[in-house]
């Protein structure tokens, strides 16, 4: 072979995305189609990328050897990049997001920086704790080292700026105090030219010093909402720490990784035994995100729902909260009850309840197990239809590895091996 696939596999990742872009701009896109696009993109790539792992593991495997040549690593991560990238270009064009030259440069420059040092907290702690300790102990503590560092992260990645206005203060530590949280830091996020206005808190129950949990708010709720609209806006916040609502985020989103990879391997195991075939790469990863993403968005979208119901609970006036949120939509951009579709869930992990939904359940005063509901008859219906494929790909394979039925039994037999 005289040009690599390799090659073909990394110019493609690296050009094509940009045809997109352009395509984008000549005529107006919405989020929807944007999404959908987009995610045919990336199953394309990550599809074509796991085919050409799935050949290398067979002809390496009769060698006795398997290793992932770095150049297809690298490919299928930039093209991720890449497409992520693009996409969020995209809806930024979608929005009317219009930021110059400097200073689009500057805020990819921060993003990369604040990346680049999560990573590397990350890998750090985990290898060195992994190595000296146990792997198992060194995940879980980079990921609380995180918790710790993300009010830094967040200063290193955005504008942000103390806020000094002891009224504003006030307003605030009124709101938290209500939810028992003593919250000391505030400062004010500057992305209103990223068309993001919004509030959270980050940081750990525990911190100190710099990583003492903090508030980012955008000044434009203070400029936009009402007074009782940011009240409701700052209670809904207070109301997600009063749940506990981060521990059980990640906390879900652990179990689901591994009810994710116990599927896997049990699914896998039956192949090899029926089969002797291993399991396509590309079917794990399919596997593997149909099963995580339904159980996380679920848990993510119920925390949602909880925590509007949990601010009115603390004081915030509902009417006030839906107007609030009704405000912000309008301000960022984004079509007001357009409802992620199966796909742009699954790919993309968009989990959050629509403006409309939360609406309902605020009217409502519960959460009716209606509001949320996933499509859960077609994620059955992709799961069993993967898995089909699978099973019928492994059958042919078999019938050509081994033609006569007497050396088919044989191979079938697990104890054979
Ligand atoms: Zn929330």
């Amino acid at each position: 072979m005289a040009i690599d696939i390799h090659w073909i596999l990394s110019v493609a990742i690296l050009t094509t995305p940009f045809f997109f872009e352009k395509w984008a701009k000549r005529s107006p896109r919405t989020i929807q189609s944007i999404n959908h696009v987009c995610a045919v993109l990336t199953v394309f790539y990550l599809g074509l990328i796991l085919v050409v792992t799935d050949s290398l593991t067979q002809t390496n495997a009769a060698k006795g050897a398997f290793s992932l040549p770095p150049i297809l690593a690298s490919s299928a991560l930039l093209s991720l990049i890449w497409i992520y990238q693009v996409r969020s270009k995209l809806i930024g064009i979608a929005r009317g997001i219009k930021l110059r030259q400097g200073e689009k440069l500057l805020t990819q420059a921060r993003m990369i920086l604040g990346i680049v040092l999560i990573y590397s907290l990350y890998y750090l702690i985990s290898t060195w704790v992994g190595k000296h300790f146990s792997i198992w102990l060194g995940i879980p503590l980079a990921m609380i080292a995180l918790i710790y560092v993300t009010p830094i992260i967040l200063q290193v990645m955005w504008k942000t700026t103390p806020i000094q206005n002891p009224e504003t203060i006030n307003l605030i530590q009124d709101c938290f105090a209500r939810a028992d949280v003593d919250l000391k830091r505030f400062y004010f996020i500057h992305l209103q030219k990223l068309k993001f206005h919004n509030a959270m808190v980050c940081g750990p129950r525990f911190g100190f010093g710099p990583f003492r949990r903090s508030l980012f708010i955008t000044p434009s709720l203070f400029d936009h909402l009402s007074l009782d609209e940011t009240k409701a806006v700052l209670l809904h916040e207070a109301a997600h720490f009063k749940l506990h609502h981060l521990p059980k985020r990640m906390g879900a989103a652990g179990l689901g990784i591994l009810l994710a990879l116990l599927m896997i391997v049990i699914i896998g195991t039956v192949t090899f035994t029926l089969f002797k075939s291993p399991m396509s790469a590309l079917v794990e990863l399919a596997l593997f995100l149909l099963i995580q993403a339904p159980f996380v968005g679920t848990i993510a979208r119920r925390h949602e729902f909880e925590a509007d119901l949990m601010a009115v609970q603390l004081g915030a006036s509902g009417p006030a909260l839906v107007s609030a949120l009704q405000k912000i939509t309008a301000l960022s951009g984004i079509p007001q009850s357009e409802r992620p579709s199966f796909f742009t869930r699954v790919i993309f992990g968009v989990i959050h309840p629509t403006l409309d939904e939360r609406a309902m359940v605020l009217a409502q005063g519960y959460i009716a197990s209606k509001s949320l509901a996933q499509p859960l008859k077609q994620y059955a219906l992709t799961f069993t239809l993967i898995l089909a494929t699978q099973l019928s790909v492994s059958y042919l394979n078999l019938q050509t590895k081994y033609p006569h039925p007497a050396i088919r039994n044989i191979a079938s037999t697990p104890s054979q091996r």
